[in-house]
């Protein structure tokens, strides 16, 4: 039955998901003067995976988000949503590996001096030979890493941590993933970022690999009071994003979209009705959505795009301090967890009771590992037993503890990801223009907040001005590779036009 409350103006958009992504969108449409729904499935929440969530006094990212872009149009529009709400971190990140911090970003000098000289020696040797005899044109995360920093340690930094999160082999990883998190790193980086002032490091302070910065924003509240903060700015505008609502179908007809079946929360379905449409929702799950169906080997790339999923195990430490890091990076192979988040370490007022640590532990599985159905009572055991090995508190510290299953947290590179998604784009560039993919899943892009906003934002301009931006080149182009030099850029003058180099 269609919702009778549904506009039908001429110039109505449909945003599906109040993520980053769907709600920047919504925010510039809004600024335009565009109508526009936002729908999202959450009875309870926006931020999609940039959420944040509260437990007995203590607020819990879903792995924790920093605050950092390239863009300065993004660092001001969080400065404009969250004013002094939002405040600079000094970034602490360690690895603990065999029992020891190693600083992150790696530090030559620390690294060695608690590897010990054989190993060093090891290390330096491995290193030389990747440089004499590099793998030619490396396909793979691993091959791609141990070319910049050595096979040994690759094997001890990358190949564990890795590995852990993605639940494949690095031989099978596409070096993708390294390129875009890691490009311009290498050892010879690593010991000149350690050694030498930033003025001498070749390019001035300009010349700051992003893997290495080493300082971020936080909102005070978490990063979902970012979302929280944009979505009350929405229903400000007369747009509030209808919660509890989850997309079911996408109905087209005639080469458009014309609307979107929601069920909510009450179990009812409604049509939402619109000229053009923004998607956030994972690409398998928005073609299988499709009504009529795509064709079968449109469905048949969306439904070969792969998922990892991950499981938070927050625990409330009864204890003011545990460890003086945002996060640890937990190499160790005899844990499963992958990283340990400490909340008050980014905001004090994380938690209520400052004599209360709030540590977000983070496991990374696929729903069809039988983890994902584990117990709540046996995930937080898990994480209390390994809190106990790691010597990171004692068992009768863990006070009380919640867990968060969030599905699809990254979208897999592997192989195949790209055809897949070059399949998709391409049939529905041609057969629903008014469908616009957009943010992370949405489009199958290791996409950071930053990223993913923009992808709304220049989406919501093609709508609303009729510009012409390709949202598909954010987060590849030099301009917004993850690993260029960055620096001058974070805190930037307010209010600078996006690059066209960005958007063209
Ligand atoms: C562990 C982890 C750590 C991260 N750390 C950082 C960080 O430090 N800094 C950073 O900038 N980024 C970080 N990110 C990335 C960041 O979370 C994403 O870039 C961002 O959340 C993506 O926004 P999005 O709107 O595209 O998607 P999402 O956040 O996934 O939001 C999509 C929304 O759509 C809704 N939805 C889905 N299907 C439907 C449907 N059928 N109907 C209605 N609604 C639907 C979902 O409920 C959700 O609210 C991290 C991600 C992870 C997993």
């Amino acid at each position: 039955m269609a919702d009778p409350t549904t506009p039908r103006s001429r110039d109505h958009v449909v945003v599906m998901g109040a993520g980053p992504a769907g709600l920047s969108a919504a925010y510039e449409l809004t600024r335009h003067g565009t109508p526009v729904t936002v729908v999202e499935k959450d009875p309870r929440q926006v931020g999609g995976i940039a959420r944040t969530l509260e437990f007995m006094g203590c607020r819990f990212d879903v792995g924790p988000h920093r605050f950092f872009s390239k863009s300065p149009e993004i660092e001001a529009l969080w400065t404009e949503v969250l004013g002094e709400q939002i405040r600079p971190v000094s970034r602490l990140t360690r690895i603990l590996y065999q029992g020891r911090f190693f600083d992150y970003p790696i530090r030559a000098s620390n690294a060695f001096l608690n590897l010990g000289p054989v190993e060093t020696a090891r290390c330096l040797l491995s290193y030389a030979q990747a440089r004499v005899h590099p793998v030619v044109e490396p396909q793979s995360f691993e091959d791609w890493v141990s070319n910049q920093f050595g096979r040994r340690l690759f094997e001890i930094f990358f190949k564990t941590y890795t590995e852990k999160v993605w639940g494949i082999p690095t031989s099978e990883l596409s070096a993708d993933w390294a390129g875009q998190r890691i490009r311009g790193l290498n050892l010879v980086e690593v010991i000149r970022n350690a050694v030498l002032p930033t003025a001498w490091r070749g390019g001035g302070e300009r010349a700051i690999v992003k893997t290495l910065v080493d300082s971020f924003r936080y909102p005070r509240l978490g990063a979902g009071q970012m979302w929280e903060s944009v979505a009350a700015r929405l229903a400000s505008a007369g747009h509030p994003v209808r919660l509890g609502e989850e997309v079911m179908a996408v109905r087209h007809a005639g080469g458009r979209v014309l609307s979107v079946a929601v069920r909510d929360s009450a179990g009812g379905t409604l049509d939402v009705l619109g000229t053009e449409f923004i998607s956030t929702m994972p690409i398998r799950e928005l073609i299988a959505k499709l009504q009529p169906a795509a064709p079968s080997i449109v469905r048949a790339a969306a439904d070969a795009l792969g998922y990892r999923d991950f499981i938070t195990v927050n625990v409330v430490v009864d204890r003011a301090e545990v460890f003086p890091d945002q996060w640890i990076y937990v190499h160790d192979p005899g844990v499963k967890v992958g990283r340990i988040a400490n909340f008050k370490n980014f905001s004090a007022a994380m938690v209520d009771d400052s004599g209360l640590t709030g540590l977000g532990m983070e496991y990374f599985c696929f729903d069809h590992d039988s983890m994902w159905t584990w117990s709540d009572a046996d995930l937080l055991d898990l994480g209390r037993r390994e809190l106990v090995a790691l010597k990171i508190c004692r068992a009768e510290d863990v006070k009380a503890g919640m867990v968060y299953r969030q599905p699809k947290a990254y979208p897999v590179y592997d192989g195949a990801y790209l055809g897949h998604v070059a399949v998709v784009r391409e049939w529905l560039a041609r057969a629903l223009p008014n469908l616009w993919l957009v943010g992370r899943n949405g489009m199958h892009h290791y996409n950071n907040q930053d990223h993913s906003m923009m992808t709304g934002i220049l989406v919501a301009r093609n709508i609303a001005n009729g510009a012409n931006y390709d949202p598909w080149l954010v987060n590849t182009d030099a301009e917004y590779q993850e690993e260029e030099r960055a620096g001058k850029a974070a805190g930037e003058a307010a209010g600078r036009q996006v690059p066209q180099r960005i958007a063209s």
